[in-house]
């Protein structure tokens, strides 16, 4: 068995893609929505392993918590300062993992096969938790320059010096300029989400060769893509992130690595 521990989560597509998964290749298991409280997030973990269950992902508002909770955290984890998912050892302790950015990069490779993170300088908005994990992984994919834009400066500021070269903190007041000469851009922030203002950023500067990316996928196409695709550029949008993401950790619990099907994102889309 596996969960997603989160609250709220009952909204959480994650039971569907590995129940749809464990159907596939006929494992006799079960993936459940697990409602749980701050309060309560260390318990829970810790029952994991008597409770029968090979492991569990992480939503929010757990994915920073879980980090100090668990027994080991991988160095992908490390460095993006969060798990998104713990798998349970043969001793039953407990090992974090972070697969967003996986996610990430596989669901531009899906979607765009000839794309690489070594093509030109990357912008990328935001610079909060999820952002972490996509910056690690472009750092990871041989990125050569990549802009990191944010509302308020000190986030910024803080993860460039954390993370050093590629990445570099540009001004919120210069977000407009910091697309010129770019291959891509990424949204990381929260707006554009259902419920939220477009994001504030002007495309004139940005190539028409550039590859645009926004991590929301409620709604599928956000503002910013919809403007993307109008003056002619390249967009995805984030659920091959979400769907993605939960591979290897499929893996991790199961021993199978599963594939995401036209079958499973037509299922998935439909819920959105
Ligand atoms: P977070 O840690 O709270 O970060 C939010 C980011 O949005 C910060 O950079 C914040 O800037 C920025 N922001 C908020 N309001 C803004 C505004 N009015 N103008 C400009 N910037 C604003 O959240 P997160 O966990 O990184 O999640 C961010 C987004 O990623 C959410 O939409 C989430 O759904 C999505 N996400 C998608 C996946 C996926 O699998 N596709 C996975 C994880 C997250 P400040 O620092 O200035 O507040």
């Amino acid at each position: 068995m596996a969960g997603v521990m989160g609250w709220p989560v009952m909204h959480s597509r994650s039971p569907k893609i590995h129940n749809y998964w464990l159907g596939k290749h006929g494992l006799a298991g079960a993936y459940m929505p697990l409602a749980i409280k701050s309060d309560g997030l260390h318990a829970a973990l810790r029952a994991l392993p008597a409770l029968g269950f090979a492991g569990c992902n992480l939503t929010i508002p757990h994915k920073e918590t879980a980090f100090d909770i668990v027994d080991r955290v991988d160095p992908v984890a490390r460095r993006v300062g969060a798990i998104n998912c713990v798998v349970v050892a043969p001793d039953g302790s407990l090992e974090g993992r972070n697969y967003d950015g996986f996610g990430y990069v596989q669901s531009i490779l899906d979607a765009w096969p000839e794309w690489r993170a070594d093509a030109g300088p990357i912008a990328v908005i935001g610079a909060g938790g999820a952002a972490r994990a996509v910056l690690v992984s472009l750092a990871d994919q041989d990125a050569k320059e990549i802009r990191l834009v944010n509302r308020t400066p000190a986030p910024a500021q803080a993860v460039a010096q954390e993370f050093g070269p590629p990445v570099k903190a540009v001004a919120w007041d210069h977000r407009h300029a910091a697309l010129e000469g770019t291959a891509m851009l990424v949204n990381t922030t929260s707006q554009g989400m259902a419920g939220q203002p477009a994001l504030d950023l002007a495309l004139d500067k940005l190539p028409a060769s550039a590859l645009v990316s926004d991590i929301i996928y409620i709604p599928q196409e956000t503002p910013l893509l919809t403007a993307a695709r109008l003056r002619g550029n390249r967009t995805v949008n984030g659920l091959g992130m979400l769907l993605h993401q939960a591979r290897p950790a499929f893996h991790a619990w199961f021993g199978v690595m599963p594939q995401v099907t036209a079958e499973l994102r037509a299922m998935i889309e439909a819920t959105i």
